[in-house]
């Protein structure tokens, strides 16, 4: 498990925060793990801007009073994680379309006439490290359809995959997560995931051009309840996928997931999810600062660090 130090340094590099220090954060519960501190404070540094960017722990009663109070209190812009993403939509005076679409907002951005916007910056995180390839008319195999496979599925969409197949452990689950997207993909193929075994994934894995793990399966984690070890796909299943296919895991610790790690030595291609992370990051610190250009390099570098616990 990685240790990752909980004392980080907001100000690290820079003068400490004074009196015209403007505020930034993450809502999240918990949020003490967050890498995003860390991300955003080098880049904050590097822009030069006098904002400091904190975790900030909300529980779900207190977000309704949390979220108008940082509004009068100024902030300049908010992160929403786990468990807020859906909840906060209902406190933002106005949603993007793609949050809207989503049902998720990860951004919070203070608009001039007053009260929050609420975005999604996810899913640019997601396709960021896909762009440059030729997605055109492949075929996608998402594993899970919880909070960020949504995200994940409006990526594909963008990218032109032509075929999109979701597996999920849950019926309901799956079920309800298909209605959510049938108004914008009617063509997803549902595949039951009774056990990791299961036939039509086995099929769906052998014809794959990319697989994308948006389950918790394979995540070391001292502060995520569902976080499970080892791979959400036996190694039956992995035996079906071609050599070139894609493999992205949205986990990032452990680096590489023992899915990465087995995919790549099948000849997979591979992408875990700290890419996503920095890049939604990016996405919306261009968002609360007008900057078309934010320090990239550094929000990453920053982040592994804070993963390698240096
Ligand atoms: P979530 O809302 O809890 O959804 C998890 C999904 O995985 C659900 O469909 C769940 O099925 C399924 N699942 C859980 N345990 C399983 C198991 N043992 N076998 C099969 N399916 C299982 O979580 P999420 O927000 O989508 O996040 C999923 C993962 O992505 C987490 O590890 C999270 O840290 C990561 N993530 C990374 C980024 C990034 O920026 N890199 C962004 C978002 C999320 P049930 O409905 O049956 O429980």
């Amino acid at each position: 498990m990685p240790s990752i130090p909980s004392d980080p340094s907001p100000t690290a590099g820079r003068p400490a925060p004074g009196g015209s220090t403007a505020l930034l954060g993450v809502l999240g519960d918990p949020v003490r793990h967050s890498l995003s501190p860390a991300m955003h404070n080098a880049a904050l540094a590097g822009l030069g801007l006098d904002w400091v960017y904190l975790a900030l722990p909300v529980t779900a009663a207190n977000l309704a009073a949390v979220v108008p109070a940082l509004e009068a209190l100024n902030c300049r812009g908010l992160s929403v994680t786990i468990p807020h993403k859906q909840a906060v939509a209902a406190l933002v005076a106005e949603l993007s379309p793609l949050a809207q679409r989503l049902g998720a907002v990860n951004t919070l951005v203070p608009r001039p006439e007053g009260g929050w916007l609420g975005t999604n910056t996810d899913v640019e995180g997601f396709v960021a490290p896909l762009q440059g390839g030729d997605w055109q008319g492949q075929r996608a195999v998402m594993l899970g359809c919880g909070g960020s496979a949504l995200a994940v599925l409006a990526g594909l969409e963008q990218l032109g995959f032509g075929s999109i197949a979701v597996a999920g452990r849950t019926a309901a689950a799956l079920t309800t997560f298909q209605a959510n997207c049938r108004g914008w993909l009617p063509n997803l193929q549902p595949l039951a995931w009774d056990n990791p075994d299961g036939e039509g994934l086995q099929q769906a894995l052998s014809h794959a051009d990319l697989v994308v793990n948006c389950t918790p399966v394979g995540m070391t984690s001292n502060s995520d309840p569902t976080a499970v070890n080892g791979s959400p796909l036996s190694a039956a299943a992995l035996d079906r996928l071609r050599p070139g296919c894609g493999v992205y895991d949205l986990i990032y610790t452990p680096r590489p997931t023992a899915l990465l790690r087995e995919a790549a030595a099948r000849g997979c291609r591979t992408w875990d999810g700290l890419e996503m992370l920095v890049q939604q990051g990016a996405a919306a610190l261009r968002l609360w600062s007008g900057r078309d250009t934010v320090p990239v390099a550094a929000m990453r570098q920053a982040a592994l660090e804070r993963l390698q616990g240096s």
